[in-house]
């Protein structure tokens, strides 16, 4: 059974700590799908297929290497428990309400992979911030999408979990031809297939770093 790993702790990005050592190529021992952050929040990260992207505040997607770090990383080896194909027009309230129904439990973890087309999809991401900013003041940038079809990869934490990752779901969009992507804010699905990985184990690194070391959590 492959465990969700984090990287570090949520909690500890938000408390300002956005720069540690953690490197693509260490994230990739532990998964070959999930999200995160680049240092000093710069730029949303996503990985499909052992691939890593950077999601940057103009919407646009790019490929990163094994040396790019990261303060936050969720990731897992993917290989899904259900699949579901719907065809539906469902705004953005259907569209939580189904996922929310796609689990049986909010006591577990869930990778969640969904393949679709969208009439609409709002993404943001972040600019580039200076370390131990106060998170309450940084401010994301929206980006906006009609018509595109893509992958949402992300997670469903059970909410007694939100000091080591984003509680509830959290899901990074990607386009079909890799070049797009973002934070899921909102969106309109017309059809997807929904693949979801029941992960009854969490694997929890902490950060060896000074800053991690000496913070008040
Ligand atoms: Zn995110």
């Amino acid at each position: 059974m492959n465990p969700v790993y984090l990287s570090a702790p949520v909690s500890a990005l938000m408390k300002g700590l956005y720069e540690e050592d953690t490197t693509i190529a260490n994230i990739k021992k532990h998964g070959d799908f999930g999200l995160g952050t680049f240092n000093d929040l710069n730029g949303e990260m996503v990985m499909l297929d052992g691939r890593a992207y950077q999601l940057e505040t103009d919407g646009l997607a790019h490929s990163v290497d094994d040396a790019a770090q990261m303060p936050f990383a969720c990731v897992t080896f993917f290989h899904p428990t259900t699949v579901e194909d719907i065809e539906q027009d469902l705004d953005d309230a259907g569209f939580r309400n189904l996922l929310e129904r796609l689990i049986p439990s909010k006591n577990m973890f869930y990778a969640i992979r969904i393949d679709g087309c969208f009439s609409y999809l709002k993404v943001w991401s972040i600019h580039k911030q200076e370390n131990y900013r106060p998170i309450a003041e940084v401010r994301p940038t929206p980006f906006d999408f009609q018509d595109i079809e893509g992958t949402l990869v992300g997670f469903y934490t059970p909410r007694f979990i939100g000091s080591l990752s984003m509680p509830g779901h959290h899901l990074h969009f990607l386009s079909a031809d890799r070049r797009h992507g973002g934070h899921l804010f909102q969106c309109r699905l017309k059809k997807a297939r929904i693949a979801i990985q029941f992960v009854p184990e969490l694997k929890l690194n902490l950060p060896m770093t000074l800053d991690y070391l000496t913070t008040d959590l």
